[in-house]
């Protein structure tokens, strides 16, 4: 049994979407509610610091140092752990510091986290910096990776993948649907998968990953996965599905397919989509509808990955036409 630390409030909710389904003429539309985990708004980075905290506390980890994004969840999760536990917080973010506090960033200050700013092309090199410095001052650091993912943050996914196909025992589901960005949910829910010889195809949408790049880093962290549960299912690349077709102007840039998307599920089902991750999923999703690669009579089920506290710092309006 690899340690693990009982945080997140599980089995997250598995709900139909019988509006959307039909608006969209598609298949039937499961989403499994990983919004919901739990730790200052949930976010599907609770599940993976569920195991990465248990190893930080077995080695007597004292601070948690992690980067991201200005808008990250993982590193708005991992602040609110550390309040939670009484550790110290470091956050390498990319931005600048006269960011205004809003969205996942607000709350990172609400959590007291200690924020050191960075452009994105240096921000591992100021995560090493700051681990380094940190370790000299006797702060006892734990260094988070990107997402939380690495072995354990894959290893939580392929949980999450069992305890769906529990809650879903009686459904024949054909794809399920993620936003995969560091890989190592996507990783989880391929081990899972393959471990369970499920019938049915994981589907990772690229949130601002090349196909190819995305393939390798899933596969390496499902591999690692199976190692340290010391099993035998192994991935390549090629076994690992990716579509990079939905990147649109990069990482974070929000554009119409995105509105569109958190527009039909606000509209349809009154579930909040973020800008970022399940908004750029989504929108993906509704396009293989509309293509017909999911297909009328097949069933999907779509990982809800959290994210909406960005919703509130998009700067989207939401006030477009009720028929849009
Ligand atoms: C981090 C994140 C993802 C992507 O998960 P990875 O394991 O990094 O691929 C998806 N959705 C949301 C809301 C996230 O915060």
């Amino acid at each position: 049994m690899i340690p693990r630390v009982l945080l997140a409030a599980l089995p997250t909710p598995i709900q139909p979407l019988p509006r959307l389904s039909a608006f969209l003429g598609g298949p039937r539309i499961l989403v499994k509610r990983d919004d919901l985990t739990g730790l200052a708004f949930g976010g599907n980075k609770t599940r993976k610091l569920e195991y990465l905290i248990a190893e930080a506390q077995a080695v007597g980890a004292k601070t948690l140092v992690t980067v991201g994004a200005a808008q990250s969840n993982h590193c708005r999760q991992t602040a609110a752990l550390a309040a939670q536990l009484g550790l110290g917080c470091i956050l390498v973010l990319s931005g600048e510091d006269s960011q205004p506090s809003s969205g996942n960033l607000l709350l990172d200050r609400l959590f007291g986290a200690e924020i050191v700013w960075t452009d994105r092309e240096r921000r591992s090199e100021k995560l090493k910096m700051v681990f380094d410095e940190a370790w000299q001052a006797g702060r006892r650091p734990y260094l988070i990776p990107l997402g939380a993912s690495n072995a354990l943050g894959a290893i939580a996914y392929a949980g999450a993948f069992d305890e769906a196909s529990q809650q879903l025992s009686q459904v024949q589901v054909d794809w399920q649907v993620v936003a995969s960005s560091s890989g190592g949910t996507q990783a989880g829910l391929a081990l899972g998968a393959r471990r369970a010889l499920w019938s049915g195809h994981v589907l990772g949408i690229s949130i601002d990953e090349p196909e190819h790049d995305l393939k390798e880093t899933v596969a390496f962290w499902a591999n690692e996965a199976a190692n340290r549960l010391d099993q035998k299912a192994r991935l390549r690349p090629e076994d690992i599905l990716v579509n990079a077709d939905y990147l649109g102007e990069g990482y974070g840039v929000m554009a119409e397919p995105e509105k569109e998307a958190i527009r039909l599920f606000a509209r349809h089902e009154g579930l909040l989509l973020d800008p970022v991750y399940t908004g750029r999923a989504a929108a993906g999703m509704m396009d293989l509808i509309r293509q017909g690669l999911l297909r009328k009579g097949e069933t999907v089920l779509f990982w809800h990955t959290g994210g909406q506290p960005a919703l509130f710092a998009s700067g989207y309006s939401g006030n477009l036409p009720l028929s849009a």
